[in-house]
């Protein structure tokens, strides 16, 4: 149950991106070979569906390759496996215990850190106990009090994670802080899972990690994949926009994505790190567009947490990045790569208007 909603999002992401690649794609003649329809397989991992799509034949064997590199990844990030190396980290807070970090805890963390920094704790990998006090997408969803707030969001403060970068280890010095991935592991593992198909010479697949989607190559017609922006307050699968782009990652963050409505009032999964509530702004998604999954995954949290105008700055730090925010007022803010038209942004709901940012 804990997860159902997140899964038929997930679900639905999926026939919304197959759609759009498969109906395109068919079959068409390349080089006078017979180019194949894709093939994807799906599993449940990172709490979410994951769905790979490969358009080449013969290469079943990466799925299996490509799962077990997401399943090991889950294992030492997953706050919800009592056994996972962030679990341990956790479990650990306050009892100078000092843990040794495998190698992709540490990247991620020190991602994670970096990101913070620059968003000036805005993004917070410690955001932990606040995660866990919400429940947000679980049974246990609730309201905290607001001495409950007070005092965990005493415990999230990403500069006093004690991380050791010359023997990779870690410690929480205060008992409660926690760390939480979430908003940035799923991003890593596609990248992850794109070098094991780049390996294979894989010149054209999809990797979806639960609407973390990440292109490799472009479509074996030459044109370039087509992925849809849903419209946050339409029913799931009703887009306002469609990016075009190859060799990408197009990651959103959203009130949409996982929350609970109590007294008509939407509370959702991203935590502002100021108050200790779902993020309140006029802000309803962020998605970023960038070259790597991790980096789109972890500023498109960033920059909700943000809001519009220090959102915009932050992503104008990153070289590259690109990004569509979508507001209450029915207004789509568009970078400038975008609006120039190095990333095809094509408009399907006229009701919004479109901004380019910075003017
Ligand atoms: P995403 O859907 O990628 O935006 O990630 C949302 C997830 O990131 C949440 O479910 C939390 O696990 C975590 N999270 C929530 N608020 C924050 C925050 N302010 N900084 C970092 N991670 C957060
Ligand atoms: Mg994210």
């Amino acid at each position: 149950m804990k997860k159902t909603k997140s899964i038929k999002f997930s679900l639905f992401l999926i026939i919304i991106v197959t759609l759009f690649t498969a109906s395109c794609t068919g079959r068409a003649t390349q080089k006078d070979q017979l180019v194949l329809d894709p093939i994807s397989e799906s599993k449940l991992l990172l709490g979410t569906v994951c769905r790979i799509t490969i358009y080449e034949d013969d290469h079943t064997h990466l799925f299996a390759k490509s799962f077990s590199r997401i399943e090991q990844i889950e294992d030492l990030m997953s706050r919800t496996k009592p056994m996972s190396e962030i679990s341990l980290i956790n479990e650990s807070s306050g009892s100078g215990e000092i843990i040794t970090l495998s190698d992709d805890t540490y990247l991620v963390l020190i991602e994670a850190l970096d990101v913070a920094r620059r968003s000036t704790g805005l993004f917070d990998p410690t955001i932990g106990p606040l995660v866990d006090a919400w429940g947000i997408g679980t049974d246990g969803h609730r309201i905290p009090e607001q001495d409950e707030i007070d005092r965990l969001l005493a415990l999230v403060d990403y500069s006093r994670i004690d991380l050791q970068e010359d023997h990779k280890t870690v410690n929480l010095p205060v008992k409660g802080m926690a760390l939480d991935l979430g908003a940035i592991a799923k991003g890593y593992a596609a990248d992850e899972v794109r070098s094991i198909l780049t390996e294979a010479k894989i010149e054209s697949a999809i990797i979806n990690l639960g609407g973390n989607i990440l292109t490799v190559g472009k479509k074996p017609d030459g044109s370039s994949f087509r992925i849809g922006i849903q419209d946050p307050l339409s029913d799931r699968g009703e887009y306002l926009g469609i990016v075009s782009i190859q060799d990408k990652a197009v990651v959103t963050s959203g009130v949409y994505e996982r929350f609970f409505i109590q007294d008509n009032k939407r509370y959702h999964h991203i935590i502002d790190t100021r108050t200790g509530y779902p993020v309140e702004s006029s802000l309803l998604s962020v998605s970023i567009i960038a070259d790597d999954s991790f980096i789109a995954d972890a500023l498109s949290t960033a920059a909700f947490v943000a809001g519009v105008e220090k959102g915009l700055q932050l992503i104008d730090s990153y070289p590259g990045v690109e990004a569509i925010f979508i507001t209450e007022e029915n207004e789509i803010i568009l970078t400038s790569g975008i609006s120039d038209d190095t990333i095809p942004f094509e408009l399907l709901d006229e009701s919004y208007t479109i901004i380019t940012a910075g003017n």
